[in-house]
């Protein structure tokens, strides 16, 4: 499922293009068309209901779109196959956690490694503990996510997703659950992996961080990209009254 997309160019981490989605007969998506670049860092926001989730669910293989193609790190998702390859290429963070409440927190990093990747359980740990360190929670590593904050579940779900060592992170409105004393602890986290480089996808309202990492800023309404500008621009000046009107709610 490549027609419709350009050769496969070496610089870009994911591309969509024509993306169409339907639940029964709402159309979720609208011919959505998207490029990132690899160490790009795209800030995805707009109203509840936009696709902000359908989208990105769509381009680590999680949804299926009925219409369009998707490439990550030059190669097609499939549709209706399990695309197991890429979307371990893609690390996936999610507003809830979605932490196993019944594994501590370190073998929440070192499962998927152990089944997955068949790395050994010593090399697994080393990962994880390397990882957990990173985001700052290796203290909290023997606990169950029940007798963490938060703010520590979340990074300890963003390390569990980086032990996968991928490409490319998708963020889903990680913070929006979260107190607001703990938003921040995780905002650094992500602010930290943007400056070493990491290929970003936040879908996220926290426009302070936006306006620091973002390259590009798109923004979703009824299913279609309705604009996409870098942050200084479309903070200071959208071109659409839909995003004016957005900017407005949440400024
Ligand atoms: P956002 O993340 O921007 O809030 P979503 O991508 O979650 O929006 O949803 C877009 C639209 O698709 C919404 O109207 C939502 O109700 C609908 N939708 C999302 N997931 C499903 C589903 N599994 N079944 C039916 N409708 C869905
Ligand atoms: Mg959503």
């Amino acid at each position: 499922m490549t027609e419709g997309l350009p050769p496969a160019d070496q610089n870009l981490a994911v591309e969509a293009s024509g993306l169409c989605k339907w639940f029964k007969k709402f159309q979720a998506l609208r011919d959505v068309d998207l490029q990132v670049r690899r160490g790009e860092r795209i800030v995805i926001c707009g109203p509840s209901g936009s696709g902000k989730s359908t989208l990105i669910r769509c381009l680590n293989g999680l949804e299926t779109c009925q219409q369009g193609q998707i490439r990550v790190n030059g190669r097609a998702l499939a549709p209706g196959k399990n695309n197991l390859e890429i979307r371990r290429s893609i690390g996936m963070v999610f507003q809830s956690f979605n932490l196993f409440p019944h594994l501590s927190v370190l073998q929440n990093c070192t499962l998927a490694q152990v089944r997955a990747q068949k790395r050994s359980k010593e090399e697994a740990v080393e990962i994880a503990r390397h990882y957990l360190a990173r985001v700052k929670i290796i203290d909290q590593a023997g606990k169950f996510p029940s007798q963490l904050s938060g703010g520590q579940q979340q990074r300890a779900a963003i390390a569990r997703a980086l032990c996968m060592k991928p490409g490319t992170m998708l963020f889903d409105e990680p913070t929006s659950a979260l107190d607001p004393e703990m938003i921040k602890e995780v905002l650094d986290v992500m602010v930290s992996l943007a400056e070493d480089g990491m290929t970003m996808i936040c879908v996220t309202h926290e426009m302070g961080f936006a306006r620091k990492v973002a390259d590009r800023i798109i923004f979703m309404d009824e299913g279609r990209i309705v604009e996409e500008a870098p942050p200084e621009i479309f903070f200071s000046s959208p071109q659409t009254r839909r995003a004016q009107l957005f900017l407005d709610q949440i400024l």
